[in-house]
C-alpha cells in the first residue's frame, strides 16, 4: 500500500462510534471520508480532524440506497484517492418486542445494518481489488448473541458476522481483510436513547451496566475506534473473518 491510498471510508461518522473511529484513523495518517445521512453533519468530526492536522471530507450518503453508495465512493475515490479501508459503522435501533415491532422497524433496521454494509462493501472492493490491498470492519453488537426488545437488530448484527466470514473467504486471495467488531454497552447518543426508551436517567442507565460488566465500567467510542486501528492496520494482514467482542469481560 502506497501513502497515497491510505484513504478510510467510515459510515455514521457525524458522531459516537463512528466519529471516534474517524478521528483516529486520521491520526493513524488516513484521509478519512465522513460519511453519514446529511453532509453537513460530518462537519464536526472533518473540523475534528483538520484542526489536529488530518485530511477528511464530509459525504452525505443514505447507505441503504445503491445510487448514493455508488455516488459517494466515486467522490471518495475522486477527491481523497481509492479507498483501501471501509469501516461499515452506520446504525440505527428500532427496538420492540416482537409482538409490538412493526415491518417498517424491522426493514429499516435490516436496510441500514445489512444492506448498507453490503452496498458499501460491493462497491469498495472493486478499489481494493484493484489495490492488491484492503480492509474492512463491520460493527456487529453483543445483541448478536441474542437480546430482549431487539429481534430486528440482534438479526441484522447476527448477520454482519456471517457477511464478515464470507467476505474473509471471497476477498482474501486479493490483499483484503474482513473483521467485525461486536461491542457491548458504549456511552453514545444510541445507548442515552435507549436509557430514555426505558425511562431511565443515563447516568443510572450507565452505572446498572458497569455493575454487571467485569471491568465495571461501561465502554467509550475510543475503545471501538483503538480496535479498529489495529483491525485496519497493515500488521492485522493475518487476522480475517473474526468477531472481536469489545465488552469489557467475556459474554454468555
Ligand atoms: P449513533 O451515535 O446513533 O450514531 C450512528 C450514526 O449513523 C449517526 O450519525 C446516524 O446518523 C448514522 N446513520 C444512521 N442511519 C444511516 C444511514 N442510513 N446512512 C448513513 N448514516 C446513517 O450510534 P453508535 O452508538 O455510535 O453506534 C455505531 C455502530 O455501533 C452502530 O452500527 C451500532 O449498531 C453499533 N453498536 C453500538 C453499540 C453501543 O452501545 N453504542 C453497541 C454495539 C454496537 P443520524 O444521526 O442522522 O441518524
Amino acid at each position: 500500500m502506497t501513502e497515497q491510498n491510505r484513504v478510510a471510508i467510515v459510515t455514521g461518522a457525524a458522531r459516537g462510534i463512528g466519529a471516534a473511529t474517524a478521528i483516529r484513523l486520521a491520526a493513524d495518517g488516513f484521509a478519512v471520508a465522513v460519511v453519514d445521512l446529511e453532509e453537513a453533519a460530518g462537519k464536526d468530526t472533518v473540523e475534528k480532524i483538520t484542526a489536529a492536522g488530518g485530511r477528511a471530507i464530509a459525504v452525505g450518503a443514505d447507505v441503504s440506497n445503491g445510487e448514493q453508495v455508488a455516488a459517494a465512493v466515486e467522490r471518495v475515490a475522486a477527491e481523497l484517492g481509492a479507498p483501501t479501508v471501509l469501516v461499515n459503522n452506520a446504525g440505527v435501533l428500532r427496538d420492540n418486542l416482537l409482538f409490538k415491532m412493526s415491518e417498517s422497524d424491522w426493514d429499516t433496521v435490516m436496510n441500514v445494518h445489512l444492506k448498507g454494509a453490503f452496498l458499501m462493501s460491493k462497491a469498495c472492493q472493486k478499489h481494493m481489488v484493484d489495490a492488491g490491498y484492503g480492509r474492512i470492519v463491520n460493527l456487529s453488537s453483543s445483541s448478536a448473541l441474542g437480546n430482549r426488545g431487539q429481534a430486528n437488530y440482534s438479526a441484522a448484527k447476527a448477520g454482519l458476522q456471517g457477511f464478515t466470514k464470507t467476505l474473509a473467504k471471497e476477498l482474501g486471495k486479493f490483499g483484503v481483510t474482513a473483521n467485525a467488531v461486536a461491542p457491548g454497552f458504549i456511552a453514545t447518543d444510541m445507548t442515552a436513547a435507549t436509557a430514555e426508551r426505558v425511562g431511565m436517567g443515563f447516568e443510572e442507565f450507565k452505572a446498572a451496566a458497569a455493575s454487571m460488566i467485569p471491568v465495571q465500567r461501561v465502554g467509550v467510542p475510543d475503545d471501538i475506534a483503538h480496535t479498529v486501528s489495529f483491525l485496519v492496520s497493515e500488521g492485522a494482514g493475518f487476522v480475517s473473518g473474526q468477531v472481536v467482542y469489545v465488552a469489557g469481560g467475556p459474554l454468555d
